[in-house]
């Protein structure tokens, strides 16, 4: 990066805004007791406006930030102090990382470690918070929108529909990462609820055979979400049978989520209870008589 202030984005180089959060948060968005800390944030599916309020603030008071550039949005860098240092963790190991956030702990700076989606979802976050205890470094961690949530918006769909699934099984064919055995596709798809498949878009005709195996109708409703939220996104409405063709014909085989259920398709849920003019909750009275 030849000038700080500048980062790549899909869009070219975008600069960094001039901070208003003084203006939008007052004095005090810059809390006393976060400096010289480890901020985990979670940046959202992609679209830089789906991170949170906090995730931007942390941004905008790091001094350092350190980005796995694979799958966060560049774009979010312009959330960034001007002074900041930005680093992009596609290039480091996990060693490099602890060494540069030692460094500036060191320092007495305070760094954001920057994930895409939520970091509790396949983010090895694990790995980082337990060096940082072992060197009594405190850290602290900051939701995001995950990209299952963001596939979701983008279909519009809910996942949970009364009558047809009540359960979201959030999940992953092996890679070079191993699976434990009690949770392969074929156990899983045994359950029938809406499932939601990360980090397997390379390997969708194994993973079409193994839920055909595992019990799901090849005629079953299926859909690929390729870059939820960015402006890329693409989306394709399929079957658990057309799976790997369709990801074939449009050449998806990266950051793309395939959900799986009837919950894709169907227009045969049953109500909600919650919202049935009979039903009473805490809140409400039901009428004897829907109208
Ligand atoms: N922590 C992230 C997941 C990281 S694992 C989260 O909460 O979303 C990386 C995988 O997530 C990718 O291989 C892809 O399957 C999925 N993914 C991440 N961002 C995505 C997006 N915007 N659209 C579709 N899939 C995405």
């Amino acid at each position: 990066m030849t000038d700080s202030r500048f980062v790549s984005g899909k869009n070219g180089s975008i600069r960094r805004a001039d901070r208003t959060f003084s203006d939008i948060f007052g004095d005090n968005w810059k809390k006393e007791e976060d400096k010289n800390m480890v901020h985990f944030v979670g940046a959202g599916p992609g679209a830089p406006d789906l991170i949170t309020l906090r995730g931007m603030k942390l941004l905008a008071a790091a001094d350092m930030i350190i980005y796995a550039g694979s799958l966060v949005n560049p774009e979010l860098l312009s959330y960034a102090g001007k002074e900041a240092k930005i680093l992009d963790s596609a290039k480091m190991t996990l060693e490099e990382v602890i060494k540069v956030i030692c460094e500036a702990h060191a320092a007495g700076l305070e760094v954001v470690r920057l994930h895409t989606g939520d970091p509790c979802l396949y983010g090895a976050v694990r790995e980082q918070m337990d060096l940082l205890l072992e060197k009594n470094i405190p850290f602290d961690s900051c939701p995001g929108v995950s990209s299952f949530c963001g596939a979701a918006s983008a279909l519009n769909l809910e996942y949970t529909l009364p009558g047809i699934s009540q359960t979201v099984i959030l999940t992953r064919m092996e890679g070079r990462t191993p699976v434990p055995e009690k949770e392969d596709i074929r156990l899983l798809a045994g359950h029938q609820a809406t499932m939601v498949i990360f980090l397997s878009a390379h390997r969708a005709d194994k993973l079409s055979a193994r839920l055909i195996e595992g019990g799901y109708h090849p005629d079953t409703p299926a859909a690929v979400v390729y870059k939820a939220t960015w402006e890329e996104e693409r989306k394709y409405l399929c079957t658990v049978g057309t799976l790997a063709e369709t990801m074939r014909k449009n050449e998806i085989t990266h950051t793309a989520l395939l959900i799986i259920g009837d919950v894709v398709k169907t227009s045969s849920y049953e109500r909600s209870k919650l919202y049935d003019p009979t039903f009473t909750t805490g809140y409400r009275k039901g009428k004897e008589k829907a109208e």
